[in-house]
């Protein structure tokens, strides 16, 4: 398998490094830099690095967001730029026409609201019932920061395709035998070898940062999670160097922000973008046209992912966010009631045109016939069948 060249910025490091990359599944593509090098760079500008830590963590608050007013003002247009999914969907079905959707969805704060607890991010009934009936439709799954087995808790659905760790642990669905026995079937798991590290320093974050009321350390196997959700924001700063003061003796791992969390990772390129890749191609679609990628998401990380599907011209992502932000995705939805409303829609969709294509005895094929109207019903090829928003929504709940 050929390396390729790619040049990365680390931003959090304010270092830039050249790196060699192998398409998975060797799961190569280590930061090649000397750990004397990277010292020097972790002392230079310390206090600077980890104040911008902070700063990029309280940009993605969005109760800070909500009181920076060129922000606000900027409402109008950052929608034009990425409006609704909801608003767009007629749209979006368009351009899937003749594509097999293949659905990836991000867990904490766009299928779960984002609460104080992070081991209390629970997932509503109404929402596992959509994603269920999402799978039945089209492939699906879940690409979280969390560790994949804390998440399959969360989410409880065997028929999904689960990537924990920012997609460094990636597993498919169980499969039953004839004999009804069912076999584990983990597809992916680029940084093992870091297995040890990460639980070193995992115990050691605990213990440093014990003294931060709030603060809370989370271990998702293949990365460490550094909660500041319930910090008080005058103690980010102090708890941002204690992080930094652990993190400086592993030159292999790297960190990054995210919504009220400090993420420490190997420094393997991998991430949810990669993920997203290699699940499409373990499904099949590796030099497809006909596939259409949806990443829905609202973190910082989910950005990899969204950047892939821009730069591979397939599909398109979705931000979960109530406040402008920089993204590379297409379009927005404000909450996870929105991305919840927006997958009945494609599951409606899909119901509609299937059975539009029974009637016409075409059996399972293009996704086309159903036409979402501007009200937000479904028509069928049929003009006589039409659903309301009541109806549809009884038919799919
Ligand atoms: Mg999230």
């Amino acid at each position: 398998m050929a390396a390729a060249q790619n040049v990365i910025t680390d931003l959090n490091m304010a270092i830039t490094v050249t790196v060699s990359v192998q398409k998975p599944p060797a799961p190569h593509g280590y930061i090649s830099i000397s750990r004397k090098k990277l010292l020097q760079n972790l002392e230079i500008s310390a206090g600077a690095r980890v104040n911008a830590w902070v700063d990029s963590m309280r940009a993605s608050s969005p109760t800070h967001i909500k009181s920076t007013p060129s922000l606000s003002d900027d409402q109008g247009s950052w929608n034009l730029h990425h409006p609704s999914a909801l608003d767009m969907f007629e749209q979006i079905i368009d351009a899937s026409k003749g594509k097999k959707i293949v659905m990836f969805l991000d867990y904490d704060g766009t299928l779960s609201p984002i609460v104080e607890d992070p081991d209390r991010a629970f997932m509503s009934k109404k929402m596992r019932k959509t994603v269920r009936k999402l799978a039945k439709c089209f492939p699906t799954a879940i690409v979280s920061g969390r560790c994949r087995d804390k998440v399959y808790k969360f989410v409880k659905l065997d028929e999904l395709y689960y990537a924990g760790s920012h997609g460094m642990d990636i597993k498919g669905p169980e499969k039953r035998s004839k004999s009804n026995k069912v076999s584990e079937s983990v597809l992916f798991q680029p940084a093992s070898e870091f297995l040890p590290m990460i639980d070193e320093v995992y115990k050691q974050l605990v213990d440093t940062t014990k003294s931060t009321t709030g603060a809370k350390v989370e271990n998702n196997k293949f990365c460490v999670s550094v909660h500041f959700r319930c910090v008080d924001e005058k103690k980010w700063g102090e708890l941002a160097q204690k992080v930094r003061s652990v993190l400086k003796e592993y030159p292999k791992l790297r960190l990054t922000q995210g919504r009220k969390v400090l993420e420490i990772r190997p420094t393997i390129i991998w991430n949810k973008g990669k993920a997203l890749e290699f699940l499409l191609e373990s499904l099949g679609f590796a030099n497809c046209t006909d596939v259409f990628p949806v990443y829905i998401g609202d973190d910082r990380t989910d950005e990899d992912a969204f950047k892939i599907l821009r730069d591979r011209g397939q599909g398109f992502g979705i931000l979960v966010s109530k406040f402008p932000k920089e993204t590379s995705a297409s379009y927005s939805l404000q909450e996870p009631d929105e991305v919840m409303n927006f997958l009945r829609r494609l599951v409606e969709w899909k119901q509609l045109s299937l059975r539009a294509q029974s009637r016409m005895g075409k059996g399972p094929v293009a996704l086309t016939p159903c036409r979402v109207n501007s009200n937000g019903s479904c028509t069928l090829s049929d003009p006589q069948h039409t659903t309301s928003d009541k109806s549809r929504a009884s038919a799919i709940l």
